[in-house]
């Protein structure tokens, strides 16, 4: 008989991971307490207007070809994405737009033009981060850093000879403002930092990684939307005879002599040989586990920024926006430093809007926009998140309105919003944090939690909360390390 294994949460790592040993003939039931999978990959429909609710930058597509690929074994079905050429755009308080491209030669060119820097000194800091990532990938987001044989390769060898040359000892800043020297193009790079929740005044010049993605292999965007990625794996879940357990809410993992046995979910008792979490890693020890100690002070410590997030139906168009436009604060390092310290919003925050209408027109009705409008802000220590939210629109409001020259809150025709709370709520995010813990200090991104713990036998960990980190990519290989391990450890 298969051996049965219950995984916990069905964000993209409890999919992918499901996929993976479905198709090595485990059988597999996935409990979720929402009653809708996909976790922070959600979406709203309403009143014609189509908006992703979480994640809407997508890298690395080939992780869910991957996916596809295992999970039909049928070269002809393929995931429905494109790759965008305007990544992005940067706007700035004394005028100047920028565009970034997927193509980096006109990447390279737009800086040169706009911001007047010599197309060699960008064109050797993409190569700079490219070395990064390939020095970092295999071993760092590949494997799992917490067992002896991923030390015992001459790959991994090369990869530490490699560690002096990474920018682990440098902030990210630092690292920027010594490779770039323009103040506008430091800003651009040091915003990569975001991406998993930190401050790249304090974060290691080592996540300048992270730009590798967007500017060196592309930005991409599903047909349908960020959350088809999630109805794909789900539908190759079925095919793969995966069960959901849907508003099954896991409220205790059974385990005796360092070994689990099963779950308790509304008051009934599931038995598994293996069981994967895919929560918040907080979540598990805390409550599942009642074993609060087993976390380390530094998971339990640094929790990375959370958002406050607008949904606008907007009744018009604005030509000058694109897929991602970043609106930047004046001054950055200020912005960090009160999101950091302050239980107010921050004094001008950098406002990032999102508009999948751009490509996808049956994501708003004709002639409109949906916008997705977000700032970062610290994670929930308990401020009056209802204040702060009215607080955020009225800046966020002023701010659009002046690098717009408009006034947007008449085109304001539907409206919902995201906080630290709901997204706790919503998503059993610890604090509300986007990611985890946050890469603030030079270790950390080597300190996250393992993806299974040694204390507990059969009981492993995926997700953005655990290693190799937050954020659609990592999350995937998470997935990957796990299901390798689980039938790795089944062989022996
Ligand atoms: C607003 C926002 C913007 C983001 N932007 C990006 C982006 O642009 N690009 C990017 O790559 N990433 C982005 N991220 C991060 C990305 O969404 C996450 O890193 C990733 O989706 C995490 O997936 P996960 O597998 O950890 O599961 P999660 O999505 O965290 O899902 C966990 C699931 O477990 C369920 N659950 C919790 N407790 C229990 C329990 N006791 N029993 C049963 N089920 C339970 C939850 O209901 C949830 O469905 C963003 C996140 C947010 C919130």
């Amino acid at each position: 008989m298969s051996k049965k294994i219950i995984i916990i949460g069905s964000g993209i790592a409890g999919l992918a991971s499901a996929i993976r040993l479905s198709t090595h003939g485990y059988s597999v039931v996935v409990f979720e307490s929402n009653n809708y999978i996909g976790g922070k990959i959600s979406e709203i429909n309403k009143n014609g207007y189509r908006f992703d609710t979480g994640p809407s930058l997508f890298t690395m597509p080939k992780l869910i070809d991957e996916l596809v690929k295992i999970g039909y074994k049928n070269p002809e079905k393929k995931f429905d994405y494109k790759k965008i050429d305007t990544t992005c755009s940067y706007f700035f308080d004394d005028g100047v737009i920028l565009n970034a491209y997927s193509q980096n030669k006109r990447f390279i060119d737009e800086v040169s033009n706009k911001l007047d820097v010599d197309s060699k000194i960008t064109r050797k800091y993409l190569d700079y981060v490219a070395f990064l990532f390939k020095s970092t990938n295999k071993i760092f987001i590949e494997k799992s850093l917490h067992k002896l044989s991923t030390y015992l390769s001459v790959k991994t060898l090369f990869s530490f000879l490699k560690i002096p040359f990474l920018s682990i000892f440098k902030s990210m800043n630092k690292t920027n403002t010594q490779r770039l020297k323009n103040p506008k193009l430091i800003k651009i790079f040091n915003r990569y930092a975001t991406y998993n929740g930190s401050n790249p005044f304090v974060a290691p010049g080592i996540l300048n990684v992270i730009s590798h993605l967007e500017l060196n292999e592309g930005v991409f965007l599903p047909n349908r939307g960020m959350r088809s990625i999630v109805d794909c794996l789900y539908e190759i879940c079925i095919k793969n005879g995966v069960v959901f357990k849907l508003g099954s809410k896991v409220d205790k993992i059974d385990f005796l002599d360092n070994k689990v046995n099963g779950v308790y979910s509304n008051k009934e008792y599931y038995s598994a040989d293996i069981i994967i979490s895919n929560i918040d890693i907080h979540y598990v020890y805390n409550h599942l586990l009642n074993k609060p100690h087993y976390l380390s002070r530094h998971t339990k410590n640094n929790r990375s920024s959370s958002a406050i997030i607008f949904y606008w139906g907007i009744k018009r168009t604005f030509e000058k926006l694109s897929l991602h436009n970043i609106l930047f604060a004046r001054d950055y390092e200020m912005e960090f430093n009160e999101i950091k310290s302050s239980q107010n919003i921050q004094s001008d925050p950098t406002v990032y809007i999102n508009i999948t209408s751009k490509h996808i027109a049956t994501d708003a009705p004709k002639n409109s926009e949906n916008w997705f409008v977000m700032i970062n802000v610290s994670h929930n220590k308990g401020q009056n998140w209802d204040l702060l939210v009215k607080n955020a629109r009225e800046k966020i409001i002023k701010k659009i309105n002046s690098f717009l020259n408009t006034d947007i809150e008449k085109f304001i025709e539907y409206e919902e919003y995201m906080d630290p709370t709901s997204i706790e709520f919503k998503t059993g995010s610890y604090q509300g944090s986007l990611y985890g813990s946050s890469s603030n200090d030079r270790m950390s991104a080597f300190l996250r939690h393992p993806n299974f713990t040694n204390k507990i036998k059969n009981l492993y960990f995926c997700g953005g909360t655990v290693h190799p980190g937050g954020g659609i990519p990592l999350a995937l290989n998470s997935a990957k390390i796990v299901a390798k391990e689980i039938i790795s450890n089944e062989k022996k």
